[in-house]
């Protein structure tokens, strides 16, 4: 299965205490007012990539505890988004970060139960926080066994 990616990148910041591998997906619909990433925004800004790849690479980075997605909306390439979730549970068993302009309540069951961590909610310019998240409106979501907390 392929999908649109932009980078990816090891990260220090994505996951606060976690070393992430991030991945960006191409891509938004949501398109907030005030978005950071507009040049994001088209699908073909992002290079059609494999999760062949993209698993491979993640396996080979021996650093990272955590994979994190973001963009770009990953959410708006559901399909490609919840394969490559699964093949990380199933063949590298570790855990996931989601950011998502899209409010917790409409991601699907499919996708949350794959999920750890979730940023999620639009970015709004006149509630920025400066921190994590980046604005007041956004909720972090957590999961402790099948639970989640807000
Ligand atoms: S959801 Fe994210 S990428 Fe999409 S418009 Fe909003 S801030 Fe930008």
């Amino acid at each position: 299965m392929h999908g649109y990616v932009v980078s990816t990148v090891t990260s220090f910041i994505d996951v606060p205490g976690k070393i992430s591998f991030s991945i960006f997906f191409s891509g938004c619909s949501i398109r907030c007012r005030d978005c950071h990433n507009k040049k994001l925004w088209n699908l073909d800004s992002g290079k059609l990539t494999s999760a062949d790849s993209l698993i491979e690479k993640i396996k080979l980075n021996t650093l990272i505890d955590y994979v994190a997605f973001m963009g770009g909306e990953p959410t708006d390439q559901m399909e490609f988004l919840i394969h490559i979730c699964k093949r990380i549970k199933d063949e590298i068993k570790l855990p996931i970060a989601l950011y998502t302009g899209r409010e917790f309540e409409v991601l699907p069951k499919q996708l949350t139960d794959l999920i750890d961590l979730i940023i999620c909610g639009p970015y709004k310019k006149e509630m920025h926080v400066g921190g994590w998240p980046a604005s007041s409106n956004q909720r972090i979501f957590t999961k402790r066994g099948e639970q989640w907390n807000c």
